[in-house]
């Protein structure tokens, strides 16, 4: 058991290549011996997922270099897992990265958190699938959330986290702290559905925080390294047209994930109280120290800030050719769906959009109504809503001049016509519904796709049958049926 004393204590470390500066850290932080103990059964908490532009993933060489020193420390099985995003079985990833031989040969275990090892099993029948997911998880109750954690997780005695820092467009950056919550299943990470949502006092963020600082206080990790020597900013955390890749060749550990988030924010110039995840875990009796209450070894603080480009906190400060956004009152589910699904437009559907100009896109209750009656996406149950009486969902269509014979007569008639005119309206085909509470990105991009039509979509078209290759098949059916059970 680490002293309180310890716990405050955070190094930053610097150095010219990621292998170098975890070395280096370590030593500062007094070497690895100080966690690991002799006959340890240490789980590595990485982040995972398809790589989608770099850094998107814990680097390689870091996770090299930690396994290496863990074996040097006497731990008996290193085990390394994650949970990546939901739809994607953990066994494609490993199989593009070859991620479980590599781990293999440094004597270590990738973890299929998600069973996967055993989707191609074709004997594995529902009851098998159902037996060996349960014998894998175990059930906790915390406040109002019930999670699935996977026993390797639990039964280890040292949690590792290694956490790959970018921009994060709802909490500025991706943080220990957030790095935790994927240790559960990811159907486990959604916000229920909760039919009496609002966007009023954005009560999506306030369950989502809740639930993150729930699974983190069930088991927190022993050491945390933040690696922010390489990051995404600007659109990050994926590689949009806007993101920018940033070398600041450091890292911070340490044993207390809240004070290495905390140093980590002032590394990167960010106030970590205006963190809602650093200030409403003081609401949860987890400590939360001053920044003047952590010693900081290594490189001084004040030589190691760096200035980087955060995401936007406006939707309309993503310009995405030919769209126009008109907001209502909207909560953080709904913006952190727009805030990609508009990067994305603007990073792979340039030409498309070219081509499909006057686009509306109204997210929120009670949006404004747009200027043209072009392509009208109604982004989330909110504005599907809200907007049922509103202009844009007619089309006037504008009455046949008769030709009238003599000027005298049409002067003395006008103002009879006119009240004769009877205004006529159609109901308006071009508006696209994207349902959700909030709405999920690919099935919008689905939606769109079928909207406009193939042949008017060629880059979406070209995307969505490349992305398809990852979300069909059998592997892919698995893994739906596993996280239904
Ligand atoms: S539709 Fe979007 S903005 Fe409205 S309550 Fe749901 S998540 Fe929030």
């Amino acid at each position: 058991m680490l002293s309180k004393s310890k716990k405050s204590e955070v190094v930053i470390s610097k150095a010219r290549s990621p292998k170098e500066c975890f070395i280096k850290g370590m030593q500062q932080l007094g070497g690895i011996t100080d966690y690991i103990s002799e006959g340890d059964q240490v789980f590595i908490k990485f982040n995972l997922n398809l790589p989608g532009g770099f850094p998107t993933n814990t680097n390689i060489d870091v996770l090299e270099a930690l396994i290496l020193s863990c074996k040097e420390a006497g731990a008996d099985k290193i085990f390394l897992g994650s949970f990546p995003k939901r739809g994607i079985p953990i066994k494609i990833i490993s199989d593009f990265l070859n991620l479980e031989e590599h781990f293999k040969m440094l004597g270590a275990e990738l973890v299929f958190l998600d069973n996967s090892e055993n989707f191609n099993n074709r004997d594995l029948n529902q009851d098998n699938l159902k037996k060996i997911k349960y014998e894998s998880l175990t059930k906790i109750q915390i406040n109002d959330n019930e999670v699935f954690i996977p026993n390797i997780i639990l039964n280890s005695n040292k949690l590792i986290s290694v956490n790959q820092i970018n921009v994060n467009p709802l909490f500025k950056l991706n943080l220990s702290i957030l790095n935790s919550f994927s240790i559960i299943p990811p159907k486990n990470q959604v916000i229920g559905k909760n039919l009496q949502r609002k966007p009023v006092n954005d009560q999506y963020k306030k369950e989502l925080i809740t639930k993150i600082l729930d699974v983190f206080t069930i088991k927190q990790p022993d050491l945390v390294i933040n690696d922010l020597f390489y990051v995404l900013e600007g659109a990050g955390p994926f590689i949009y047209k806007d993101s920018n890749l940033k070398k600041t060749g450091l890292m911070v550990f340490g044993s207390d994930a809240v004070s290495v988030d905390i140093v980590t924010l002032n590394v990167l110039n960010i106030n970590s109280d205006e963190s809602e995840l650093i200030s409403l875990a003081q609401n949860r009796n987890i400590n939360v120290p001053k920044l003047s209450d952590i010693k900081i070894l290594g490189e001084k603080l004040e030589d190691s800030t760096n200035q980087i480009e955060l995401c936007v906190s406006e939707l309309t400060n993503i310009s995405t050719k030919n769209v126009s956004i008109k907001s209502g009152k909207y909560c953080s589910g709904c913006f952190k769906q727009a805030y990609h699904l508009l990067n994305f437009m603007k990073t792979y559907m340039g030409k498309d959009l070219k081509y499909n100009i006057d686009n509306s896109f109204l997210i929120g209750k009670n949006p404004l109504e747009p200027e043209k009656k072009g392509n009208i996406f109604l982004f989330g149950d909110c504005p599907i809503n809200s907007t049922k009486d509103y202009d844009f969902r007619n089309i006037i269509i504008e009455p046949k001049k008769k030709a009238e014979k003599k000027t005298k007569i049409k002067r003395i008639n006008e103002s009879k016509s006119k009240k004769r005119l009877k205004i006529k309206k159609k109901p308006n085909r071009n508006i696209l519904d994207l349902p959700g509470c909030p709405p999920k990105i690919f099935t919008c991009l689905e939606l769109m796709l079928k909207y406009f039509g193939k042949k008017n979509v060629p880059n979406l078209n070209l995307f969505l049958n490349l992305n398809r290759n990852w979300t069909t098949g059998k592997l892919i059916e698995k893994l739906k049926s596993w996280e239904e059970l």
